[in-house]
């Protein structure tokens, strides 16, 4: 394009210059015809004047020539610099999005890294808590997981751990059972002798310490907690009924299973200034904590019984539960629950048959509001389901199974179902309070009236209180299992061997707490 229109210019000029020429020849021709005519001053003039004109045009010509060159040069100069200006700023960007490029990828490569690290300690918490499947499927969802040599070596160890697992003998599924722990034994124990809630509490209770060597020796043992619905494979015969056969529970070779469950965890008023917890509340993180109020009335969060002590442990040894379970928390409603006073009850101070020590309460609490107390109990209720803990009922008034009248036990498990369902949901286990039960071990009779209430108000699993290590019976749509108490009569007796029924289970004399004095025998 620039190289035509120079030609072209060159061409101009070359045409003009041979034009002048010609002109020129003209000239010099009619001037000789002049001199002819005219004088020598004359023919000097017009030569000037034409000289001048010609000298005149040249250097027009010439300037045009240079001024166009030099504009050609410069827009040349101008496009040359432009373009260079543009590639550099093409190159600059092109170096720019590279960069950009290079740093996403390296972005994404971490957060791949990361993904894949975090997959692989969440399937090794699965695998630990023996959710062999589970563990190898979290795996398999990693993309390109089958080219991964670490990922597939982890598939196989988690294969060949599951393939040597043996069923669980559900002959041998022990339960054990505990009540709020003592924080402070000083406290719970003193005057015993005197006082008759001390010596309860010395009897029925046990403290922070022997449940941590307890659980810990069990762990050493190889005892693992599994849920209570663990132990059952419900299935629907031809009828659509139900049959509960027992569950073919998988374990490695040398492990035993054991179900727990805490009772009462209403933090009822007669444990006050006793040394025990007094509320469970949800930390910032939505995990049950318990709230302890020490001697000197200053009130303290933590670890002061069953749930969140039992939380830390397993999420210390995830493979002390298995599949994350937990216990089962068996719930009176009369003094609400889990230190929350919830019950319709506590909304009547002018009720004649409320007992003084609720009247007490609301008389302290005048800006008690029942809907939000039982909305701060829904929130741990919730957050300890999440965590694996199951609840079930220990009756409404923690009545006596075997000797109230079936018009009692239906308005119990009535004010039951109005005060402690809404919060905790529905249940399907029953655990009976003071150890009693509907009847003696083996199958219910279908005739007995209070089992057949129960059974049709939903209860399909029943407990009781049993000195034997191993009570599990299937009946044909339902589960009993008796509980050995770990309270202090049943420790201390070990411990002093007056009694003999734990030793499989750990060592009663390196677990009883030192600061527990002599339990008393029950009156
Ligand atoms: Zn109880």
């Amino acid at each position: 394009m620039d190289k035509r229109k120079r030609k072209d210019e060159t061409r101009i000029v070359v045409s003009v210059f041979f034009g002048l020429l010609i002109l020129l020849f003209i000239g010099i021709y009619t001037g000789r015809k002049g001199i002819e005519n005219k004088s020598p001053d004359s023919m000097e003039v017009a030569d000037t004047k034409t000289q001048t004109v010609l000298s005149e045009q040249n250097t027009s010509v010439l300037r045009q020539d240079t001024e166009e060159e030099s504009n050609t040069l410069k827009q040349d100069t101008e496009e040359e610099s432009n373009t260079l200006k543009q590639d550099t700023e093409e190159k600059n960007g092109t170096l720019e999005q590279d960069t950009e490029v290079k740093t996403e990828t390296k972005q994404q490569d971490k957060e791949d890294d990361a993904h894949r690290l975090e997959i692989i300690k969440q399937a090794e918490v699965l695998a630990a808590s023996y959710d062999y499947d589970g563990s190898i499927a979290l795996l398999k969802s990693l993309e390109g997981y089958e080219t991964d040599e670490e990922i597939m070596s982890q598939i196989q160890e988690i294969k060949s751990l599951q393939d040597s697992c043996v069923p669980v003998n559900m002959e041998e599924v022990v339960h054990v059972f505990y009540h709020s722990l003592v924080v402070d034994p000083v406290r719970a124990f003193a005057n015993q002798n005197t006082d008759p809630q001390a010596a309860g509490n010395n009897q029925w209770m046990t403290t922070v310490t022997e449940f941590e060597k307890i659980i810990q020796e069990m762990y050493d043992s190889g005892y693992v907690i599994v849920g209570i619905h663990d132990l059952i494979d419900a299935a629907t015969d031809e009828a659509g009924n139900a049959v509960y056969q027992p569950a073919r529970l998988m374990l490695p070779p040398g492990k035993r299973a054991y179900v727990l469950s805490q009772d009462d965890l209403s933090y009822y008023h007669c444990y006050d200034n006793y040394g025990y917890a007094s509320k469970l509340i949800v930390d910032e993180n939505n995990k049950p904590v318990c709230e302890y109020i020490q001697e000197d009335g200053t009130t303290v969060t933590g670890a002061y019984d069953v749930v969140p002590l039992l939380d830390a442990f397993i999420e210390e040894h995830p493979d002390a539960s298995y599949r994350g379970a937990k216990g089962i928390i068996a719930l009176t409603g009369y003094n609400g629950i889990l230190g929350y006073r919830t019950d319709i009850s506590y909304t009547d101070v002018n009720n004649p048959n409320l007992y003084q020590d609720k009247k007490n309460w609301i008389l302290d609490h005048p800006d008690f509001d029942i809907e939000r107390e039982r909305a701060e109990a829904k929130k741990v209720a919730d957050a300890m389901k999440e965590d694996g803990w199951e609840f079930a009922s220990h009756t409404w008034g923690h009545i006596k199974i075997g000797e109230v009248s079936l018009e009692r036990l239906m308005s119990d498990t009535q004010k039951w179902r109005e005060n402690v369902e809404p919060i905790v949901g529905p249940v399907d286990t029953i655990i009976f309070a003071h150890g009693q039960d509907l009847g003696d071990w083996g199958p219910y009779s279908s005739y007995d009236e209070k089992y057949q209430y129960l059974r049709g108000e939903g209860y399909n699993i029943f407990c009781n209180v049993d000195s034997n290590l191993y009570r599990t019976y299937f009946g044909k749509d339902y589960l009993r299992q008796g509980r050995v108490n770990l309270d202090g009569l049943t420790l201390y007796g070990n411990a002093v061997g007056e009694r003999d029924n734990l030793s499989e289970l750990f060592d009663a004399s390196s677990v009883l707490d030192p600061l527990r004095p002599p339990v008393l025998p029950l009156q």
